[in-house]
């Protein structure tokens, strides 16, 4: 019987996060030992010091996130819009906002559009998806990003909004943040790319085209776009829901409070399990928070395990 901390789930997870370091007991495993015990993450030839993973960041082909000025985690005080917006998965900063935009009075998403978005099969969602320019970031974008890999995942996770390389490719959770999301999902046993629905995911946002600038999607565009969302979600009909950062949880969730207060709660999304947590992009700026993300991976495995799946 293994200590109870060295279940291989947990492991798993850790090192997919890489706090393994900070994790191991001292009662139970040498270092050494417990390096044995864990599986290689591919090209990595050992487990990074966080120095070392901010300098991966910074210097990886596509980052556009990681000046080491950037990378220091921001002090307590300072946890306020500019750090929740830093959870997005986008490129240079913006100045600080005067106030959050997600609770702003939204202009109404026309009737007519809600119920041409809600008829629409998979395929004619996605070429009215390119085609839509219901809010002006339709003008500005170069690809409108609707989503990656399998239509019938059992889990689906939502982020936020394209960055510029997103933008550019077509594809959401590219760069230094979506390969911290594949390893975040291989620790749970999946994948973005496969043919078992079982073992791979729907990646999508709530906001398909890029706000320019790097800047927070506002509530316009919030509304305008979350209709394509909740079609993706009602066709996909995923098993599991999991909402990456602010923007994400609070469009899921309905609620305005911050993702600290969201995350940790098994919530319900017309009859489907919604877990919140932070975006990947936060993640590598505030490593001491991958413990939480941890943990609500862990909630999001327990929740599919309770349903048998
Ligand atoms: S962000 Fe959404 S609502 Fe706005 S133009 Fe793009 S697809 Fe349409």
């Amino acid at each position: 019987m293994p200590h109870p901390l060295l279940d291989p789930r947990r492991l798993a997870m850790l090192h997919a996060l890489g706090l393994e370091q900070a994790w191991v007991p001292r009662d139970a495993l040498d270092p050494a030992e417990l390096a044995a015990l864990l599986p290689p993450l591919p090209g990595a030839a050992a487990a990074p010091t966080p120095q070392g993973r901010r300098a991966q960041v910074s210097d990886a082909p596509g980052a556009t996130r990681g000046t080491p000025a950037r990378d220091a985690p921001p002090a307590a005080t300072e946890r306020t819009e500019r750090t929740e917006r830093t959870e997005r998965g986008h490129g240079a900063p913006v100045p600080p906002r005067e106030a959050p935009a997600a609770r702003a009075t939204p202009a109404p998403v026309n009737e007519q559009r809600l119920q041409q978005v809600r008829s629409l099969a998979w395929e004619p969602l996605q070429a009215f998806t390119h085609d839509c320019r219901a809010c002006k970031l339709g003008s500005m974008r170069h690809h409108a990003v609707f989503g990656v890999e399998h239509p019938q995942a059992r889990v689906m996770v939502v982020g936020e909004a394209p960055g510029a390389e997103e933008d550019r490719i077509g594809e959401p959770f590219v760069g230094a943040a979506g390969k911290l999301l594949d390893n975040m999902l291989r620790a749970c046993g999946l994948s973005r790319a496969g043919e078992d629905p079982v073992r791979t995911v729907y990646i999508a946002n709530v906001i398909k085209c890029r706000p320019p600038g790097n800047r927070n999607p506002e509530p316009d565009e919030i509304e305008q776009c979350l209709p394509i969302l909740q079609r993706q979600i009602e066709l996909v009909r995923p098993r599991l829901l999991l909402a990456l950062g602010r923007f994400a949880a609070q469009a899921l969730t309905g609620s305005a409070e911050p993702i600290g207060r969201l995350r940790q709660r098994a919530w319900d999304w017309h009859g489907t399990p919604l877990v919140v947590s932070y975006h990947p992009a936060y993640l590598l700026r505030t490593p001491q928070d991958k413990a939480k993300a941890w943990a609500d991976l862990c909630l999001a495995q327990d929740l599919l395990e309770g349903q048998g799946a």
